[in-house]
């Protein structure tokens, strides 16, 4: 039996089978490669699901991890330490707000989470949110994520919670009003498949909620990081949420999420309203600073826009491919048929990892320090495997 396998027959005797059986079993990484149990390379064009912003053993990040492990671990939120520090005045200048404060948490869903309680504490209790949207899987993230194959197992979520369609202003007009608490919105839909709403969308969606008085969460936990061409998804649009949710790659590679508030409700939490033992933890903070640093002094967000216009460009040119949408690295590849999931085991065949959020579009999100060949080679594998379906 090959490595691969007898892990996928391990995996089968130790784990729940909430993710399926995976297929490959990867035990070492450098920067976009990876490599598996059997000595198989592949090009990571996942990152590790949107998270490995700097892609794998990034040297700034193994030393940021490796000294601060030798210095200080893990003292909860009972103490103060210099990374936490750091980090959340880092954010709060990365938003360009004086009254921003920071909530550190784990993940996505936490993050959500947070948002959630937060905005229970406006008074109001509705909540609106979008169909086709992802938050995260805990009972209230899951309580606004707009898909109900999802959510209906494990019914009963939380009460007073509207969705409507993404991207149609005049839906969101006759939902949102003096009873809602928050709006939550991602920038670009990742999970449902990389949907990008029209530009002036969110602002509008700002104009709305600010005439009646309602919290706008903007969920930039895909979306954040310099992953879409700016450090917050929604930058273009020349707007400031009330709440801004981050995870993935904000930790480079590790776990850590945070939660943004902006404004007035920036003092709503109060002592006791809300915790995370590991929240914020010393080596998910060093990490996370090593990321963003490395991210500025190399120029990775203003490069990862023109490497977007060439995958669009060149990604277009196949007879199999409808259209390329998303911005920066965060790319959803619609197909002309059905064939994403076979098509992304096909790449897996020839060394490329990304994947399917549906039968028809394949999303790729690569880490930042990409380089220029590996765009060359994705391509050219992409090419290849377009070609068995073209013929
Ligand atoms: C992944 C994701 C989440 C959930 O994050 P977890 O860390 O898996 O809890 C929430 N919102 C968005 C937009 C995501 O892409």
């Amino acid at each position: 039996m090959s490595d691969n396998l007898e892990s996928q027959s391990r995996w089968e005797n130790a784990f729940q089978n909430n993710y399926g059986t995976p297929k490959i079993t990867l035990v070492r990484g450098r920067g976009s490669l990876v490599w598996d149990i059997e000595g198989n390379e592949y090009l990571d064009f996942l990152g590790g699901i949107a998270t490995n912003i700097l892609g794998h053993a990034h040297p700034a990040i193994v030393s940021a991890i490796s000294d601060q492990a030798n210095q200080l671990g893990h003292v909860s939120n009972l103490y103060s330490h210099p990374r936490a520090l750091e980090l959340a005045e880092k954010l709060k200048s990365l938003t360009g707000e004086a009254s921003a404060r920071v909530f550190f948490c784990n993940s996505g869903a936490e993050a959500n989470e947070a948002a959630l309680k937060l905005s229970r504490l406006t008074g109001r209790k509705r909540i609106v949110s979008m169909i086709g949207s992802f938050h995260g899987r805990t009972m209230g993230a899951l309580s606004i994520t707009g898909q109900s194959p999802k959510q209906e197992p494990f019914i009963p979520l939380l009460k007073k919670i509207a969705f409507i369609p993404y991207n149609d202003i005049a839906a969101a007009k006759k939902v949102i009003n003096k009873k809602v608490a928050m709006v939550i919105v991602e920038p670009i839909q990742g999970e449902n498949g990389v949907v990008v709403p029209d530009f002036g969308y969110l602002k509008k969606l700002r104009e709305l909620t600010t005439r009646r008085g309602v919290l706008l969460a903007f969920d930039c936990v895909q979306t954040g990081m310099g992953r879409t061409g700016e450090w917050f998804g929604f930058e273009k649009e020349g707007i400031t949420p009330d709440i801004i949710t981050l995870a993935k790659g904000l930790g480079g590679g590790l776990p850590l999420g945070a939660m943004i508030a902006i404004g007035d409700c920036a003092s709503l939490f109060g002592p006791g309203s809300h915790g995370s033992t590991f929240g914020g933890s010393p080596i998910a903070c060093a990490s996370a600073l090593a990321a963003i640093t490395t991210i500025e002094n190399e120029g990775l967000i203003a490069r990862n826009s023109a490497l977007e216009l060439t995958l669009k460009l060149e990604l277009s040119k196949s007879a199999l491919v409808e259209s390329v949408r998303g911005s920066g690295l965060l790319l959803g590849i619609v197909l002309k048929t059905g064939v994403a999931k076979k098509f992304v085991l096909g790449l897996q065949g020839e060394g490329i990892l990304a994947n399917a959020t549906s039968e028809t579009v394949i999303r790729i999100a690569p880490p930042l320090i990409v380089t220029d060949a590996q765009i060359i080679r994705f391509l050219e594998i992409f090419r290849k495997v377009a070609s068995t379906y073209e013929r």
